[in-house]
């Protein structure tokens, strides 16, 4: 049976979604179609849907689930934690807990401030910038997606010179200038000319594409940052804790001024987080600057939940070890190679890019070395792709580029089930 003939429960769910929820979906990112599965159950690498079709998970919550879905430590501790209380909004133990194993871990974060998503992070580190410099411009990267936060609400999809949604104040993205992925040259020339507060970049370019920093990309921003006043600031949503138990800075050997998390680090739960040095830091301490105009602000209902404070504490503890980048790090690899090497050998115009765990297949010719070149490729071919995988059972993001990623429960077995519903697509379309 065909997904469409097997997913009836989830075309009568996504009838109902449609009358209470915009486009029937609660992020557009989710609208598989024709119509989504509805999931059910999820649990190691494996989604059940309403009707009890099984999928083999590769989008894993976005890429928070390193470890998969509902991990037994995770889940006995949250389990445990539900019974002593599930948001204080006072101070406790886990908080500093946490925040004392991200300076642990982390190469450049020796401060921490947690809000409640990425989004959160990349609002207030880049407030935070604008506060220490005292300049307000700021640089991104072409297919950077940093949230919904207006200012960096800009250049994120092709021609990156359009407005990124409707009722963006055209005021609130006069300061923020983007430049292409791996570029020094339009970096210098931003930096040099400029009093620029910071420059944000995700040291692996990630919905742009799963980009990986060319040799000398990141020490070179590093230098123009320094010899500028710029801050570096990495946004490591997607690299932080996949790459690295540090995070991409350690293994990139780059270390930025300010770093944003998520994903990964709530264990599965809601979670923001930015860190960065003391003496920059020192702008949030409201005891250091009692009035509001020379403080950085920073708040929320939510910061610091003890569920994920919990289920981010065990993560970490796990990841230290390393032991899962050895097996998640191994299956990206071969992964990556195993796409190249069926696309070649079915004539297929299609390249593999991304690191450790991190997998993106582009169907064109030559990998991209920045979002510029990633529109280039071919999406119907990609879509044609997706459907067939789904076809297949086998689930990620997104339709136009298949970004995914291995994680601890992902399987030898697992790998060569992906690559050879990929090599049936080869081959009828080579
Ligand atoms: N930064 C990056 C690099 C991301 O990939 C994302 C989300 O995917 C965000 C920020 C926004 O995070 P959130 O969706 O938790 O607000």
């Amino acid at each position: 049976m065909g997904y469409v003939d097997r997913t009836q429960k989830s075309k009568k769910l996504f009838e109902r979604a449609k009358k209470v929820l915009p486009g029937g979906v609660t992020y557009a990112l989710r609208a598989v179609m024709p119509h989504p599965f509805y999931v059910k159950h999820a649990e190691g690498v494996k989604l059940t849907d309403v009707e009890g079709n099984v999928y083999t998970d590769y989008w894993v919550g976005h890429g928070a689930l390193i470890l998969g879905h509902s991990p037994r430590p995770i889940i006995q501790a949250v389990a445990k934690q539900l019974h002593e209380g599930t948001h204080y909004g006072f101070c406790h133990e886990l908080e500093v807990e946490l925040a004392e194993r991200i300076v642990d871990m982390v190469p450049s974060a020796e401060m921490v401030r947690y809000t409640s998503s990425g989004t959160e992070g990349n609002l207030y580190a880049t407030r935070l910038a604008r506060s220490y410099t005292k300049r307000q411009k700021m640089v991104k990267i072409e297919g950077g997606w940093h949230g919904g936060y207006d200012p960096l609400h800009k250049a994120v999809h092709a021609p990156f010179n359009t407005p990124e949604s409707a009722g963006l104040n055209p005021k609130h993205l006069e300061d923020t200038i983007a430049i292409p992925y791996n570029d020094l040259e339009a970096a210098e020339k931003a930096l040099k000319g400029e009093d620029i507060a910071c420059l944000l970049v995700e040291p692996v370019l990630g919905a742009g594409g799963f980009i990986v920093p060319e040799p000398g990309y990141l020490e070179g921003l590093r230098e123009l940052c320094d010899q500028t006043g710029t801050l570096l600031i990495f946004d490591e949503v997607i690299t932080g804790f996949r790459l690295a138990a540090g995070c991409a800075q350690e293994k990139f050997g780059v270390a930025p001024d300010l770093t944003i998390m998520g994903k990964i680090l709530g264990g599965g739960f809601p979670i923001g987080a930015f860190t960065g040095p003391a003496e920059v830091f020192d702008l949030i301490d409201h005891i250091k600057y009692p009035k509001m105009e020379e403080r950085s602000a920073h708040g929320g209902t939510f910061t610091g939940n003890p569920i994920s404070m919990t289920a981010g504490i065990v993560s970490l503890d796990i990841l230290k070890t390393g032991a899962v980048y050895k097996h998640v790090d191994r299956l990206g690899d071969r992964m990556r190679s195993g796409l190249d090497e069926l696309a070649n050998r079915y004539g297929i115009k299609a390249s593999t890019t991304g690191v450790g765990s991190c997998f993106a297949l582009h169907f064109m010719e030559d990998p991209p070395r920045n979002a510029r070149d990633v529109i280039k490729g071919d999406f119907e071919m990609s879509t044609a792709y997706f459907k067939h995988m789904l076809e297949n059972n086998i689930a990620y993001m997104s339709p136009t580029v298949c970004h995914a990623f291995m994680c601890e429960p992902h399987t030898d077995e697992d790998l060569e089930e992906f690559l050879r519903a990929s090599e049936e697509f080869f081959k009828a379309n080579g």
